[in-house]
C-alpha cells in the first residue's frame, strides 16, 4: 500500500506555499526534498554521538565509526554490490566520477588510448573525462543518439575499437528520461575487453539497481538526489580494478604507513577516502536508503511511472507541446518546450504559480547542440508527487501558452 498522504507527511517541506500558493515541487531530477527521518538521523548524530570517525579510542569516536561503516554496508546492500570494500563515499556523482577519471587515467590511459562517452551524458560525465584525454593524449569518442532520443547502439558498437579502455554512460538522461540499456552496453563492452562506468544519479532514485546483476565495472550516484543530505555520494568500483588504481587524494584515513622516504597506502576502500568523511552524511544517506527500502523500490518506481505516463498524456494534447525523449521505456523526467515561449519565460511563469521546474541546458550542452536547443523546460518527479501536481502542471503550462 503506497500511502502517498503519510508519505508527503514526512517531508514538511511539501506543506509549504510560494508565491501564496501550494507547493509543487518538480524540479527532484535537480535535487529531492529531505524526509523527517533523514533530517532527525543528522540531528540525532549531532547531538548525541558527534566524534571523529575511526581515529578514536573513545566511546563517541567508536559510536561515530559504528555509524559510518553500518552506513557503508547498508550502501552495499542497497545496489547490491559484494563487498564493503567496493563502497568508496565520495561528495557525489561528480566527484566520484573525477577520481575515476584521475586514477583510472594514470593506471589504464596511455596516448592514443580512447574513452567512450554518449552525446546524452551530464557535463560531470564529459568534462572529466576529457581533462584525462588532454593530460594523456587520449581521445574522446561520443556515441550518437537516435532523433528519439535512444542511444544509437548500431553505432556503440562500431565506435569500440580495441583502443576503448572505458565506457561512460549515464544509466537515465536527466534531460531525455531515456533508460539506456546499461546492461547490454556492459556485455558487449566486456567482450571487447572494455570497462565500462555507470552514471547512476538519475536511476537509483528512481528504481532497483543491482551491481552483480549489471556487471558494471564502477557506478556513481549521489545522496542528495535520493532523499539524502548533500555532500555525499558513492563511487562503485569492483574490487579487482579499485585494487589496480592509485589514490586519488592523499592525506589521513588513506594511508597505512607514512616515511617521508615512502608512503604505503591503505586497504580498500579507505585508500580512497582521504581525510575525514563526512560521517553524518554517511549516516544520514544510510537512512535515504533504509527509508526508500521501506516504502519499497518497486513501489516508488510504479507510482512514479504512473505519474510520467499520466503527465506524458495531458502536456502532448497542449497545443505547441513539444516533449523532448522517446514515449515509451523513460524514467520520471519530461524535458519540453511550448511553440516558440522561451524555457526560461516558462519556468519563471510556473514558479509564480507555485510550480518548481528547472530551466535551461541541464549541464548537458552537448545534448541541447544535438537536438538544435539552448535549453527545455524540465518537470521531474519524486517518490512525493501526485497526480493532482501534474493537473497543477498542465494547467500552469496551458496559462503561459495563453499568455502569449
Ligand atoms: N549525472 C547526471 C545524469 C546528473 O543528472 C547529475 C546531476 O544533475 C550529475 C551527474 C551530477 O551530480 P552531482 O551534481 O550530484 O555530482
Amino acid at each position: 500500500m503506497y500511502d502517498i498522504t503519510a508519505i508527503r507527511n514526512d517531508f514538511p517541506i511539501l506543506g509549504r506555499e510560494v508565491y501564496k500558493r501550494p507547493l509543487v515541487y518538480l524540479d527532484n531530477g535537480a535535487t529531492t526534498q529531505k524526509p523527517r527521518q533523514v533530517v532527525d538521523a543528522m540531528v540525532d548524530e549531532y547531538y548525541n554521538v558527534n566524534a571523529n570517525v575511526h581515529r578514536g579510542v573513545h566511546f563517541l569516536s567508536q559510536q561515530a565509526t559504528d555509524l559510518h561503516e553500518q552506513s557503508r554496508e547498508t550502501v552495499r546492500r542497497f545496489i547490491n554490490a559484494q563487498s564493503t570494500s567496493e563502497i568508496i563515499f565520495t561528495r557525489g556523482t561528480t566527484e566520484s566520477i573525477n577520481l575515476l577519471a584521475f586514477s583510472f587515467g594514470e593506471a589504464f590511459v596511455k596516448a592514443g588510448d580512447e574513452i567512450l562517452v554518449t552525446e546524452m551524458e551530464h557535463h560531470s560525465n564529459i568534462v572529466p573525462w576529457q581533462m584525462l584525454c588532454e593530460r594523456k593524449g587520449a581521445v574522446l569518442k561520443v556515441v550518437p543518439i537516435s532523433d528519439d532520443g535512444t542511444l544509437r547502439m548500431d553505432e556503440y558498437r562500431r565506435l569500440l575499437s580495441d583502443r576503448t579502455r572505458l565506457v561512460c554512460c549515464t544509466h537515465v538522461s536527466n534531460v531525455l528520461g531515456t533508460v539506456n540499456p546499461v546492461k547490454e552496453i556492459v556485455e558487449i563492452a566486456h567482450s571487447n575487453g572494455t570497462l565500462v562506468l555507470i552514471d547512476g544519479a538519475q536511476s537509483t532514485p528512481h528504481f532497483a539497481v543491482d551491481m552483480q546483476d549489471l556487471d558494471c565495472d564502477f557506478f556513481a550516484f549521489s545522496g542528495h538526489k535520493i532523499y539524502a543530505p548533500t555532500g555525499v555520494g558513492v563511487l562503485y568500483g569492483k574490487e579487482e580494478w579499485l585494487d589496480k588504481l592509485p589514490p586519488y587524494q592523499g592525506g589521513g584515513e588513506m594511508i597505512q604507513k607514512v616515511t617521508f622516504e615512502h608512503t604505503t597506502y591503505n586497504a580498500l576502500p579507505y585508500k580512497f577516502e582521504a581525510g575525514t568523511p563526512d560521517y553524518v552524511a554517511t549516516h544520514a544517506l544510510a537512512a535515504a536508503l533504509d527509508y526508500v527500502s521501506s516504502l519499497g523500490m518497486d513501489n516508488i518506481f510504479a507510482h512514479e511511472q504512473d505519474l510520467t505516463r499520466y503527465a506524458l498524456e495531458q502536456l502532448s494534447q497542449i497545443e505547441g507541446m513539444r516533449i523532448f525523449g522517446p514515449m515509451d521505456g523513460r524514467d520520471a523526467v519530461i524535458s519540453f518546450l511550448v511553440g516558440d515561449i522561451h524555457h526560461l519565460d516558462m519556468g519563471t511563469l510556473l514558479d509564480r504559480l507555485g510550480i518548481a521546474v528547472r530551466t535551461g541546458h541541464h549541464c548537458a550542452d552537448p545534448l541541447m547542440s544535438r537536438l538544435g536547443i539552448t535549453g527545455t523546460v524540465r518537470a521531474s518527479f519524486g517518490l512525493y508527487n501526485t497526480r493532482e501536481e501534474v493537473d497543477a502542471l498542465v494547467a500552469g503550462v496551458e496559462r503561459v501558452r495563453g499568455m502569449f
